[in-house]
């Protein structure tokens, strides 16, 4: 992807027109005339949500939205952490310091007031866990990454935490059919620069990709930015291997594209948040590395402009395009004001973020070129910037956290 130029960044539509003339010209010296927004990361805490909805078993204060009772669950006694100790050693924290960012959400905005944090390496310890706590009706709250933004990564009240960051193997990867198996753990960026030296990609990308892990993913059934292009992961997870509530593992872990085999049991656990078991293992269909990647940011006026640029961008661009998102003005003036990310471009009520992915640069900065043009005579879109570039195109989706 270093290869990749920026072509060319407008202000104005005399601007778009120049950088229209550079993108179809191929072989011209690159064109780096601004470069903006390079930061990109957690939200600052002072900036996130203080609402403390969920309090502890005994926790004395309350809101309006608060969890509901706590259910008749038991409670970790000592000879329970000794069990978990046996079974993970080394591996149960109980210590309230460490426990604390396992307790809070991305977000701070719910708090639980779990007193064990478990950390399984094996299929067959989450088993050992599950089958236990089972057996002494013990809650516990699966954890990926800490990412949701919902609240349902941590507990409600003193439920054990069973994460599965510590289950980062990947499995194998059938380098023909693209086919990539790995423990729940894995951290998708991880993933993705794995995937990257083999010369494939993950079939989804979000911003929290350097801390959210595969089963998290999956848990979630996240969505993120190539789901235009792939489509959810309904489509792309081959098989799962879960861990039931009660200890059974179900080995659905399977790696055939087409696989009619009766009930396809997968798909209930994408989605389900650890309602139904923890997810230990995925298998998911990984595309080719796209030859050719452009970015645009545009500006218009109307949401009616830009529904309408989106019907002229899957009709010109088709098969190329991978990416489509919007932000107001207002998202634009809290990505200035707390994540200091300048507007790249005049300040427009909309702005969209297009991105085309292809195996031939040539073919689909034409194409691109059609559309913008199409887009700039037709006044759908009244400003914008193209990159074609890595960092650039980095930069530009660093708007999208
Ligand atoms: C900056 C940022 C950008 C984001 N962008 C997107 C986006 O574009 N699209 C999108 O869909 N989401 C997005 N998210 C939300 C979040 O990252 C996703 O939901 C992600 O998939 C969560 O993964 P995780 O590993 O962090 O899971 P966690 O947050 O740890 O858990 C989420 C839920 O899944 C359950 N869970 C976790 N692991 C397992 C497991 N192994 N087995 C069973 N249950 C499990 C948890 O109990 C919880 O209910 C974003 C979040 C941030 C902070």
């Amino acid at each position: 992807m270093n290869a990749y130029v920026m072509l060319g960044v407008f202000q104005t539509t005399q601007k778009l027109r120049t950088a229209l003339r550079r993108l179809s010209r191929a072989g011209r010296p690159p064109l780096d005339l601004q470069m903006q927004f390079l930061r990109r990361g957690r939200c600052p805490r002072s900036v996130a949500l203080s609402r403390k909805l969920h309090v502890g078993a005994d926790g004395s204060r309350s809101s309006p939205a608060a969890a509901p009772q706590r259910l008749p669950f038991s409670r970790v006694s000592v000879e329970d952490l000794a069990v978990f100790r046996k079974i993970l050693p080394g591996r149960v924290i109980t210590d309230p310091d460490l426990l604390q960012s396992s307790n809070e959400d991305w977000l701070t905005s719910v708090r639980g007031s779990s007193e064990v944090l478990l950390r399984p390496q094996t299929t067959q310890e989450v088993s050992q866990i599950l089958s236990y706590c089972n057996s002494r009706n013990l809650a516990v709250n699966p954890q990926g990454g800490n990412t949701g933004l919902v609240g349902g990564s941590v507990p409600v009240y003193d439920e054990i935490i069973l994460s599965t960051s510590f289950m980062k193997n990947i499995l194998s990867f059938d380098n023909i059919a693209g086919i990539l198996t790995c423990q729940a753990g894995c951290v998708l960026e991880n993933l993705v620069l794995y995937l990257e030296e083999r010369d494939y990609i993950m079939p989804l990308d979000l911003g929290a990709k350097g801390s959210c892990q595969i089963g998290g993913n999956v848990a979630t059934n996240a969505g993120g930015l190539r789901l235009l292009r792939y489509g959810s992961l309904h489509g792309t997870v081959l098989g799962l291997e879960v861990v039931l509530a009660d200890g059974q593992v179900l080995d659905c872990l399977s790696t055939l594209r087409k696989d009619n085999t009766g009930y396809d049991l997968k798909q209930l656990f994408i989605g389900s948040e650890g309602t139904l078991g923890v997810i230990t293992a995925v298998s998911i269909l990984c595309p080719r590395k796209p030859k050719s990647i452009n970015v645009v940011f545009l500006g218009c006026e109307t949401f009616d402009q830009l529904l309408k640029t989106f019907q002229l961008c899957k009709g010109m661009l088709g098969e190329i395009l991978s990416a489509f998102e919007f932000l107001d003005s207002e998202c634009m003036r809290l990505l200035n004001t707390h994540l200091k990310l300048p507007n790249p471009i005049s300040d427009c009520p909309l702005y969209i973020v297009i991105e085309t992915s292809g195996s031939d640069s040539k073919h689909d900065s034409q194409k691109l070129h059609n559309f913008l043009e199409e887009a700039m005579t037709s006044l759908l879109v009244t400003d914008g910037t193209v990159a074609t570039e890595d960092s650039k195109i980095k930069a530009l989706w660093s708007m999208h956290i």
